[in-house]
């Protein structure tokens, strides 16, 4: 280091990381006590990170340090056994430590020659993938950085599968096209329009079936669509099913969906980015439909199966239909082509890959599918708990029908008049005064009911004390923001 050139040696390497482990030993063991939030303001964080280009270089302990200071605290703790927003999701201990086998090797997953066993651990990772989310007949399948770019990629290969159009040679610009229909219902993630401005649908060409308080999309509400369509001279692109929604985990009738799709030889897309895994659980899968007929899925493992973001897996129905979509070969990556190779740059945009198989690997490997189970069991149960708490209460109501630890609460009291705004403004400062408290973090949706707090539970940490705690707390947070409004309701 000294002289300003070649790396860290291997006994520094190996120093510096004892001081990462140290420290990540430290943030594990006093994790319970970190608030999940942070309370400095954005111009705050830039201020304390913010600094000029540094020109000489810098101890890593100090640099470690830094992180440790003015980085974790100031950040929101996703990996927190009280991170409930969103979807709580979690990072496990042999997936954190891949990354660091991954980063060291350093291959670039792009093609066979240039990874040769990074890529037979992706397709072996990416075949147990599909049968834990009961899609064994996917033919082709990549790991992706997650699910909005494995539905990208899932409508640009049904987008191709309307060979008549030509669209991959010809474009779709000044040319006398129909135009080309996506449909869904109006709770499908906005990772769908993304698409559809990617790929020259136009937002106008995503039709958003509404859902009604199911949250289901209705199949004869899809087949009219469909029908009317075809009518007018349009040309249907494909229809995104949802299995577990992300507003409340809802779960679309896929399979009569997938009939309605064969009648209008339609491609079928299963976003499961959030539902997909919860298959392993023994209580939830009984309640999820048959992906068989679908011609694409997407699941996110680092959604649910405990791997650290990055990592999203689409599976493909049909053999060859993500290559016959995006591979260009270009001279300087001829290789010469052997029996059971795969060259994951023909399945995607990408070109350079990380390894990502292996957190996959390494999690799937450690924990076993009955580890993964009782894991994915427990966060299951634990939601149960919460519901039958909050139904129990006589101002709680449990608002979304799910199988899927997701719990979305409405508070009411029962011994006040409140109106339907009211109530609203009431969940509102809920909300508010439980996140405020930054050790229990929550999100929220708006239902047909009105505004609802939104749980989610999945997080490899999180135990019944977890629950217990956010439970006090949210009850606490409802006593106090109703209790100084009793005597002056119109302002509430
Ligand atoms: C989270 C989510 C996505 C987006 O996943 P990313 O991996 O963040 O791109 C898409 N669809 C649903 C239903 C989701 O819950």
């Amino acid at each position: 280091m000294s002289e300003n050139v070649g790396d860290w040696s291997p006994e520094e390497l190996e120093k510096n990381g004892h001081l990462l482990l140290s420290q990540l030993r430290e943030h594990f063991t006093t994790l319970r006590t970190q608030p999940v939030t942070t309370t400095r303001s954005a111009q705050e964080i830039r201020a304390v990170i913010d600094e000029p280009l540094p020109t000489a270089p810098q101890p890593f302990p100090e640099i470690l340090q830094q992180t440790w200071d003015d980085v974790r605290p100031n950040l929101t703790l996703w990996n927190h056994p009280r991170f409930h927003a969103y979807f709580s999701n979690s990072s496990s201990g042999p997936a954190i430590l891949a990354e660091m086998f991954t980063a060291a090797m350093n291959v670039n997953v792009m093609l066979w020659d240039a990874a040769p066993a990074a890529a037979a651990v992706e397709l072996t990772v990416l075949d147990w993938l599909a049968q834990m989310v009961g899609y064994p007949v996917a033919q082709d399948s990549v790991l992706v950085d997650g699910a909005s770019l494995g539905t990208l990629y899932a409508l640009a290969a049904a987008r191709e599968q309307l060979s008549d159009l030509d669209i991959r040679q010809q474009g779709l610009a000044g040319r006398d096209l129909p135009r080309l229909r996506i449909y869904t219902s109006d709770q499908t993630h906005s990772s769908v329009d993304k698409a559809a401005i990617t790929l020259g649908v136009g937002l106008d060409n995503v039709v958003r079936l509404p859902a009604g308080p199911t949250g289901r999309l209705d199949p004869e509400a899809l087949r009219a669509a469909l029908e009317r369509d075809v009518r007018s001279g349009h040309r249907p692109l494909a229809v995104v099913a949802n299995v577990g929604t992300t507003s409340i985990g809802a779960i679309d009738p896929v399979e009569e969906i997938a009939e309605v799709c064969a009648a209008y030889d339609t491609w079928l897309h299963v976003d499961a980015a959030y539902g997909g895994f919860w298959r392993l659980a023994p209580e939830v899968r009984p309640l999820l439909p048959d992906l068989s007929r679908a011609d694409s899925v997407v699941a996110n493992p680092h959604k649910v199966l405990l791997s650290p973001m990055e990592a999203g897996a689409l599976f493909c129905r049909h053999r060859d239909a993500l290559t016959n979509t995006f591979r260009v070969v270009p001279e300087y990556l001829r290789t010469r082509h052997e029996d059971g190779s795969v060259d994951f740059m023909n399945y995607s945009l990408q070109l350079g890959r990380q390894f990502r198989a292996l957190k996959l690997w390494w999690l799937i490997k450690s924990f076993g599918v009955a580890g993964l189970t009782s894991r994915l069991s427990a966060a299951a149960a634990l939601a149960d708990g919460l519901r039958a708490r909050a139904r129990a209460h006589p101002d709680w109501t449990v608002e979304n029908d799910s199988p899927f630890p997701l719990v979305c609460l409405r508070h009411r009291p029962h011994d006040r008049d409140l109106d339907d705004a009211e109530t609203d403004e009431l969940n509102r400062r809920v909300h508010r005064a439980v996140n405020d408290g930054r050790t229990s973090f929550v999100s929220h949706t708006v239902l047909p009911t009105g505004y609802a707090l939104r749980i989610s539970i999945g997080n490899i940490h999180t135990t019944e004390a977890d629950i217990d705690a956010l439970w006090s707390e949210l009850t606490a947070a409802a006593e106090r923001c109703a209790a100084p409004r009793l005597t002056e309701r119109s302002t509430l």
